[in-house]
């Protein structure tokens, strides 16, 4: 019973600015259609709560069973009443629950947005890494590319030695081959 917690609570901020109504004659909180009339408004000796001090309609037409005064432990509340302090208190837990739910979801949804960054990260990484692999492979095919210009120019080289030592066989051949048949 929020409206029933003490008016000091500074986490109910109704209790700040409610002032509750109390028969005088029964000493039960009440609803204002309960209110048979009004005679000033007073203060609870042992919590300090303003109160309206009023006479209830069950009182004035004194109907119903006899009423018990209060002793000081606790305030009771007519039947209208406490349904009302029951609906509230339903009302109350229901706010709760739809709270507490749209408080996961937006964990799951800031959880999900997480997930997406991660996600989204890692793709990049990727990317970077075949990027780099892409670099590597060109980069090995052009040294390929270079070794074998190279190789090739070696050959004609070793091709031109080749030519150019037959020539110096050729001419050393007419003295060289004096003695040997044709
Ligand atoms: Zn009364």
């Amino acid at each position: 019973m929020a409206r029933l917690s003490s008016p000091d609570s500074s986490q109910d901020d109704i209790c700040e600015v409610f002032t509750d109504t109390i028969c005088s004659v029964c000493h039960r909180r009440l609803l204002v259609s309960e209110i048979a009339y009004g005679q000033g408004e007073g203060i609870m000796p042992k919590t300090g709560e303003f109160i309206n001090i009023v006479c209830c309609s069950d009182c004035y037409q004194g109907e119903g069973s006899p009423v018990q005064l209060w002793k000081g432990d606790g305030i009771a509340c007519t039947p209208k009443r406490m349904d009302h302090e029951l609906q509230l208190e339903a009302a109350a837990a229901k706010a709760c629950a739809a709270e507490a739910k749209a408080q996961t979801l937006a964990e799951e949804k800031a959880e999900a947005a997480s997930r997406a960054i991660a996600a989204e990260e890692k793709a990049k990484a990727l990317e970077e890494t075949g990027k780099v692999l892409d670099k590597e492979r060109d980069e090995a095919n052009s040294r390929a590319f270079a070794e074998q210009e190279k190789s090739e120019v070696l050959r004609a080289e070793n091709a031109a030695l080749l030519e150019e030592l037959q020539r110096f066989r050729q001419m050393a051949a007419p003295s060289a081959g004096l003695g040997s048949a044709p």
